[in-house]
């Protein structure tokens, strides 16, 4: 979908309230205050767009009242804007771009931002556990150290650089999160949380999944150490590609991820990673035909906009007077979270 097309499915601001309605409240409106189901809407012109009050409690409450979007003074057509460019590019979009494609401040483009990231975030948590094969991997990220002439520094492991637990089922989705170290003790809680114990392991070298993947179905390695990285269907070369996106979304676009935001930007890259889904389709031409090969094609827009603005609900934003943002817990528990 270009931008014309989007234009053309969000016409004006009652299109899009409408899209944001009928996505987070698909069996009609929930009172964010006491989870009534009954709610009357304010037809008024002069009462604001898309106004209701709670038969229950009384207490007005529009879509975006305790949500992700709480308080917003953006319409939302800025915010699907603002969804469009962070899903629709392949590393991420800045705050001081979106400010200046929208015509928004930095500090309101960075606060949107990273209250679609925690969307994304609650996404990636409410993903079911890995299933088939699944490749483990951690990823190092952080600036390189100061050059001193003569001194060749660490790389990766071993050093201050924050470390990411990345798993990935094979054609499927992707879990990735900040971890403290790759020690056992902080990993295998981790693995045995997120991936199922059917689950066909393939890590690299690091002890610690050796021990790990005894609670699974089977665990191969490949042997980087002896510069193997290929063993027939044996590789994690699927979570070293989301690892590459991350490294790209940290040197082309943002420069810089704070550790404290760091779970929220890997939130990002895994919520377009998940976004796509297997194709199998045969060769026609060429020396391969005949073949059958199955790739990763992303899903309709609109569809991914469904999967973000659902758990829209799953997490309160406020600012803070220092012109941050708080989390909060959901208003309305959703899907057990
Ligand atoms: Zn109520």
């Amino acid at each position: 979908m270009n931008v014309e097309e989007l234009r053309r499915n969000f016409p004006d601001e009652a299109s899009c309230r409408a899209f944001f309605e009928s996505v987070i409240w698909p069996n009609g409106p929930v009172c964010p205050h006491c989870h009534g189901k009954k709610a009357w809407a304010f037809r008024s012109p002069k009462v604001r767009a898309g106004l209701y009050e709670c038969a229950d409690c009384s207490k007005q409450f529009t879509v975006t009242t305790k949500s992700a979007f709480h308080g917003t003074k953006l319409s939302l057509w800025i915010w699907l804007q603002a969804m469009y460019s962070l899903i629709f590019s392949s590393k991420g979009a800045s705050s001081v771009f979106m400010a200046q494609w929208l015509g928004i401040s930095q500090k309101s483009a960075w606060k949107m931002l990273h209250a679609l990231r925690t969307i994304m975030a609650i996404h990636q948590s409410a993903l079911p556990k890995l299933q088939g094969i699944v490749e483990l991997d951690e990823k190092y990220l952080g600036g390189k150290p100061r050059y001193q002439p003569g001194v060749k520094h660490k790389r990766g492991r071993g050093t201050k650089k924050a470390c990411i637990a990345v798993a990935v089922q094979r054609q499927g989705p992707v879990r990735a999160t900040l971890v403290t170290g790759d020690s056992l003790s902080v990993l295998q809680p981790l693995i045995q949380k997120i991936v199922s114990t059917e689950a066909h392991l393939m890590s690299d070298e690091l002890p610690a999944y050796r021990v790990i993947g005894q609670d699974f179905a089977a665990h191969e390695t490949v042997r980087h150490g002896q510069k193997e990285f290929v063993r027939g269907p044996v590789h994690n070369n699927t979570a070293e590609s989301y690892n590459a996106l991350l490294e790209r979304a940290k040197q082309g676009v943002y420069h810089w991820m704070s550790k404290r935001h760091l779970p929220l930007y890997t939130s990002e890259a895994a919520f377009r990673w998940n976004q796509r889904v297997p194709v199998t389709r045969t060769i026609q031409r060429g020396k391969h035909r005949g073949k059958v090969r199955t790739t990763m094609k992303p899903l309709p827009l609109l569809e991914q906009f469904k999967n973000l603005l659902r758990f829209a609900p799953a997490c309160q934003i406020r600012r803070t007077k220092n012109s941050g943002i708080r989390h909060l817990p959901a208003a309305i528990p959703l899907f057990g979270l």
